[in-house]
């Protein structure tokens, strides 16, 4: 059995942890579909830098989605 990793439901790009946790955070903790860090931006209508600025606003908090 190949190991699951998830895979951008657009472009078929890996998603990473902190971009996975930032799924879950954006669209609900129960998405079954995942978007990379250009999809979900792209998909928002923000820049990729957003989303990563986003992602270090939730580690600071402390968030465990996010490493
Ligand atoms: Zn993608």
């Amino acid at each position: 059995m190949p190991k699951k990793v998830e895979q951008c439901f657009e472009c078929g790009q890996m998603v990473d942890k902190n971009a996975l946790g930032l799924n879950k955070k954006l669209l609900g903790e129960n998405v079954s579909k995942f978007f990379c860090l250009s999809c979900l931006a792209e998909n928002l209508g923000v820049s990729v830098e957003d989303l990563i600025a986003k992602i270090e606003e939730f580690k600071r908090e402390g968030c465990k989605l996010f490493s």
